[in-house]
């Protein structure tokens, strides 16, 4: 009588054991397959190893940004940027994130601005204190009362400028990647943004979609899509390095 419960016990506890045991494999394989996928970038291709890459997700907490009902571009902006900080760091980088959860910024500047300001500059301070290669800040667009525009814009600062060169790398490998959808192909725009103005790298805004667009927006929210752009970002690093004389 002594005996049975024992018994009982030692067969759940192996049962627990082995059980355990297939998770923990499971969890490595799927971890490392994961990471694996990431690492896109050839070895004898690769120009940001090593290189620190910061990456801004616009908005998040109190702040949604653009919205269509409850859809909201924080939400979208912050999966394409840990998609882009996890692809980075598989292939080597360093990423940086001002935000890697659904928070707004200002609470870190104590000026007295305004919330929007604030949040601004809080992000401001981390690019400009983080002693990164560049940034990316990344953002989805709308319209409001014009569902037709589509397609992904980005901004820079400067005619000429390392930001332009960022620009026209990252948006060349988007239109690549995404040729056979038929959005719209914007060349990347001068844009005059806080954030562009007042960062000391080199950096650019991507708007990665038009959330008032229906085709679009149903992209932005899947995730093959934000896995594609947020390669194609990462490319387009890439390939900025590459023409980088001192690499
Ligand atoms: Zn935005």
């Amino acid at each position: 009588m002594r005996r049975k419960p024992k018994i009982r016990i030692w067969i759940i506890d192996k049962k627990t054991i082995i059980v355990s045991l297939f998770a923990i494999i499971f969890t490595i394989l799927v971890m490392s397959k994961i990471a694996l996928s990431n690492k896109i970038i050839p070895d004898k291709e690769n120009k940001i190893k090593a290189k620190t890459i910061l990456i801004d997700p616009g908005h998040g907490g109190i702040d949604g940004g653009a919205n269509k009902g409850n859809i909201l571009e924080k939400n979208i902006n912050l999966d394409i940027a840990i998609q882009v900080s996890s692809i980075l760091k598989a292939n080597g980088a360093n990423a940086i994130l001002t935000r890697n959860k659904d928070i707004s910024l200002d609470k870190l500047i104590n000026d007295g601005g305004s919330r929007y300001k604030r949040d601004l500059n809080a992000r401001t301070n981390i690019i400009n204190s983080s002693n990164a290669d560049l940034f990316i800040s990344i953002h989805a667009n709308c319209i409001s009362g014009d569902t037709s525009e589509n397609g992904t814009m980005i901004f820079y600062r400067g005619k000429g400028s390392p930001s332009n060169k960022l620009a026209d790398n990252i948006m060349s490998n988007i239109h690549n990647e995404f040729k056979s959808l038929n959005r719209n192909q914007h060349s990347p725009q001068i844009g005059d943004y806080y954030i562009l103005r007042n960062a000391k790298i080199p950096g650019v805004i991507i708007e990665t979609g038009f959330i008032s667009n229906e085709s679009d927006c149903n992209l932005l929210l899947n995730s093959d899509f934000k896995n594609r752009i947020a390669e194609a970002i990462c490319l387009g690093i890439n390939d900025y390095f590459k023409g980088t004389a001192s690499n």
